[in-house]
């Protein structure tokens, strides 16, 4: 059945107390900031019956520069991220990966904050922010909270987002010294509209011939983003060459647990995964 609108109650909350007040107070309200997710299941008719609490009077779609670096507005659109000189400057991965998000039309109306809250694990946004060690500013009826990305998901389509509780903005702090290398990288059946099979982020710095640091995350390899550990683990302090790659990609089974569905295999992801850490880490 397909959605039908005189059946949806639409409020359209001024502050963000009205916002999250109107969702804690039924239990079947949903919020809605660009619609690219929720609009799938309004055609489909699971909304009827439903409230829907628009965000987009709410003031979150702005990027501020703060102490410890940059605060992106939940309301940011993957367009809006792309674009800002900012983002693109300081935190590059997270503009590559906003704009393989859908196509077009969905970087200009989905959200940072929506993908967020959707948690899909193969969410593109995920990688890099868990590379960057994003923090997630919550607001909700008993106040304001600042969750690590690495706590925010608790499972496929699941995360520790309270009733009525929002993702007012993400909180990506300054790196303390520039990285030597970062890379994206997104392997899915196409270059446009497609869903991850396996999606990367790097960052590697490389101090007096040795890894001083290095942040590896993957996404589409579990139910949630995974930093890979065990292989940064092992990497720290090592000197990179051809055998410390591949050691460190022998790794990657303890951090993932990737599977078969309708997009990849468990084998080919992990083949691919592999390739690009590989890849990644020789500086190819
Ligand atoms: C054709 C198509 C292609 C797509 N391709 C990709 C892709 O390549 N990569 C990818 O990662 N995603 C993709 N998506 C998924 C989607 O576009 C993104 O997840 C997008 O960022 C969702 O944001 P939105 O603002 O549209 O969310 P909405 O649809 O408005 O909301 C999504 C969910 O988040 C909740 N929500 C929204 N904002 C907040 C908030 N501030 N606080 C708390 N909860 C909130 C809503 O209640 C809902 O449950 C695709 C979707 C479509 C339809």
């Amino acid at each position: 059945m397909r959605g039908d609108a005189r059946s949806m109650r639409v409020l359209a909350p001024r502050t963000p107390a009205e916002a999250s007040r109107a969702l804690a107070a039924d239990p079947r309200a949903l919020a809605l900031a660009g619609g690219t997710d929720v609009m799938v299941s309004w055609n489909m008719g699971l909304l009827n019956g439903r409230t829907v609490v628009d965000l987009s009077r709410l003031p979150w779609r702005r990027v501020r520069e703060t102490k410890a670096g940059l605060e992106l507005g939940a309301l940011c659109t993957h367009a809006d991220l792309r674009r800002h000189p900012d983002v693109r400057a300081r935190f590059p991965l997270l503009a590559e990966a906003c704009a393989t998000v859908g196509a077009a039309q969905i970087q200009n109306r989905g959200t940072l904050g929506g993908n967020l809250a959707n948690a899909s694990p193969a969410g593109d946004t995920f990688p890099p922010l868990a590379a960057y060690e994003a923090i997630v500013r919550c607001v909700g009826p008993t106040g304001r909270r600042e969750v690590p990305l690495a706590a925010f998901f608790t499972g496929v389509k699941r995360t520790l987002l309270a009733p009525g509780e929002l993702i007012e903005s993400v909180l990506l702090p300054a790196p303390p010294r520039p990285w030597t290398r970062s890379l994206f990288r997104k392997v899915g059946t196409r270059a446009a509209q497609a869903i991850s099979k396996t999606v990367f982020a790097g960052l590697l710095r490389v101090e007096k011939g040795a890894v001083a640091d290095v942040r590896l995350a993957f996404g589409s390899l579990a139910p949630t983003v995974r930093r890979l550990k065990a292989a940064e683990e092992f990497l720290r302090g090592r000197r990179l060459d051809a055998e410390a790659a591949a050691r460190a990609a022998d790794l990657l089974g303890l951090d993932v647990s990737p599977i078969d569905d309708v997009r990849s295999t468990r084998e080919y992801r992990l083949a691919a995964s592999r390739g690009l850490l590989i890849r990644f880490l020789k500086g190819d």
